[in-house]
């Protein structure tokens, strides 16, 4: 009886063995060769990192490490268009739109760095955080929500996270060890921040954390209005199965459909890796009047962007099947 079962578990190991390498190895590949066009020159970074060696997991709840070195993550803030100016890192960004009735922060980068490059660079710039009335962060992972307690505290702006991710906060027990940014705002889906001229359209994109917000927005570059997508949440540092790939895909197309709707010609994500900020903004150095905005990519890149994520999320996908 026991041999006359391993018998058949073998049989159907080896069918098993077998299904999944006939189909599914040919696909994968097409996704990979899609994804690698789609990103062009534009996205290598994102293609790297969801395409090339993607994770495979969650980060485990742990305490933050020690600040690294401030040469390795040290940049100047800048101002980038008329109302939007950069206040982040080398690796992580942070971006303060500005408008009649204060300031809206996206994002608030690591613990260690938001006093410097947050209020710090706000100040260089001539802003003042005080007027910092909104902060919406994209997803709760250490690199974007560290300096948010910060902002609440000193500054009291409402602050803006997605359901899950409040939750996930909330039951985190070693990642807050100077305490957690206390609930407010849960982002609704097509919500506006509004803050008198200046807006922000939330979109919920669950996938890289069940609570990722991306946003839509306006800039003016010299006046002339420009709209800007925002990925909030790009690798696959989730559970990595089956319903979670499902979610995260449905997540880029619903992003790409709005991103085309809304017109927008520019992507920006919350990592210098995905969307080269630190690289743009060392090009508008450069850049001499009449010439395009270094952030300006145009609609079909803009889509190609979402193609990258996608197409190497189903790659991904079916190495699991
Ligand atoms: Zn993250």
């Amino acid at each position: 009886m026991k041999i006359r079962i391993g018998a058949a578990l073998a049989m159907v190991m080896a069918l098993g063995a077998a299904n999944a390498d006939a189909q599914p190895a040919k696909n994968i590949d097409a996704h990979l060769a899609a994804a690698k066009a789609a990103a062009e020159f534009d996205f290598t970074g994102t293609l790297a990192r969801t395409c090339i060696a993607p994770q495979t997991g969650p980060g485990r709840d742990v305490a933050p490490g020690p600040a690294p070195d401030r040469k390795t993550w040290f940049t100047e803030p800048a101002k980038v268009f008329d109302n939007l100016y950069f206040v982040g890192t080398k690796i992580h960004s942070s971006w303060a739109l500005t408008g009649s009735d204060g300031i809206i922060l996206i994002d608030t980068l690591y613990d260690y760095a938001s006093e410097e490059a947050i209020v710090g660079g706000l100040k260089k710039l001539g802003l003042d955080p005080t007027k910092v009335k909104y902060v919406i962060v994209s997803h709760a992972h250490g690199d974007h929500v560290g300096g948010a307690k910060l902002m609440q505290d000193r500054f009291g702006p409402r602050l803006v996270m997605g359901a899950p991710d409040w939750d996930a906060i909330e039951k985190s027990v070693n990642q807050y060890p100077h305490g957690k940014p206390k609930r407010d705002i849960v982002a609704a889906d097509g919500q506006k921040i509004t803050l008198g001229d200046a807006s922000v359209t939330l979109i919920l994109t669950p996938g890289h954390t069940p609570g990722t917000i991306s946003m839509i927005f306006q800039v003016k570059d010299n006046g002339r209005p420009l709209t800007i997508a925002y990925s909030g949440g790009t690798a696959f540092n989730f559970v990595n199965d089956v319903p979670h790939f499902d979610t995260y895909i449905n997540s880029q197309r619903k992003m790409a459909e709005a991103a085309a709707r809304a017109n927008a010609t520019i992507l920006m994500s919350n990592h210098s890796e995905f969307d080269s900020a630190v690289t743009k903004i060392k090009l508008m150095a450069a850049r001499k009047p009449g010439e395009p905005h270094p952030f300006e990519i145009g609609a079909e890149a803009v889509a190609r962007y979402f193609k990258v994520t996608d197409e190497c999320a189903q790659a991904a996908r079916l190495k699991l099947l």
